[in-house]
């Protein structure tokens, strides 16, 4: 077999994949894809919530986005660093998963963890296919890199329609309970899930008018598209 899986979604905390390309790991996984979410943090740094708290609602999360591999690594929360070390963990999950395509968080984001892990993420996947690293694996190079680009204010490269996911995917990142369960101490910071739930659908709503569908994510590739047959272009222009 040439690769254990074929789409992994490597990203800095638990829930960020279930924000920002969720729907399209079960839009994978439903058209028969294998899935897979690396998370490179335990969340041990958040306001609420333990580490084993967000490690069980994480693999609750799994199983309803119907990955069928999730694992998290130990960096620290709050301090994602792209170093040879942490590169080189990435490396060896890279090279026991051999992902066809690698979706990482877009490179410029509020959060720094979110842009070292892209950084840190693309690194990894150049490093994984240096046979002369020796990790006691064969190297791999993902053939595909997109970014997860929902939270970055720019026009995406493509989007993918999740118009049949968005409840799922909603319910996914419910699962975090200790991060959005409605609760009246916490701030500003902490919104009710009914805010959560407009966003979430408002921000699927405008990529998926961009898309010409009801729901969509938006990613970003660094490449060119190529194009085969003209007739066969998606998304209406007039
Ligand atoms: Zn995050």
């Amino acid at each position: 077999m040439n690769s254990q899986v074929d789409v992994l979604a490597i990203a800095a905390h638990r829930d960020d994949v279930e924000q920002t390309c969720g729907g399209t790991l079960l839009h994978s996984a439903a058209i028969g894809l294998r899935t897979a979410i690396l998370d490179l943090t335990q969340g041990e740094a958040g306001t609420r919530g333990s580490a084993a708290e967000r490690a069980e609602e994480a693999e609750k999360a799994a199983g309803l986005l119907n990955v069928g591999w999730r694992q998290a690594l130990d960096l620290p929360d709050g301090r994602v660093e792209n170093t040879w070390e942490n590169r080189l963990k990435i490396v060896r999950v890279l090279r026991e998963l051999r992902p066809r395509v690698v979706i990482l968080p877009y490179w410029q984001a509020r959060h720094p963890d979110h842009a070292t892990a892209s950084t840190l993420g693309y690194e990894a996947c150049f490093v994984a296919g240096l046979a002369k690293v020796e990790t006691g694996a064969p190297p791999h190079r993902p053939f595909k890199i997109v970014y997860a680009s929902l939270y970055a204010d720019l026009r995406p490269s493509f989007v993918v329609d999740i118009s049949s996911y968005v409840e799922r995917r909603f319910a996914a990142l419910m699962a975090y309970r200790s991060q959005y369960e409605n609760q009246a101490p916490g701030g500003t910071l902490f919104v009710p899930q009914e805010e959560i739930r407009e966003k979430t659908l408002a921000l699927a709503r405008h990529y998926g008018i961009l898309g010409g569908v009801r729901y969509a994510e938006p990613f970003v590739q660094k490449e060119v598209g190529l194009i085969e047959d003209l007739t066969l272009i998606p998304v209406q222009s007039i």
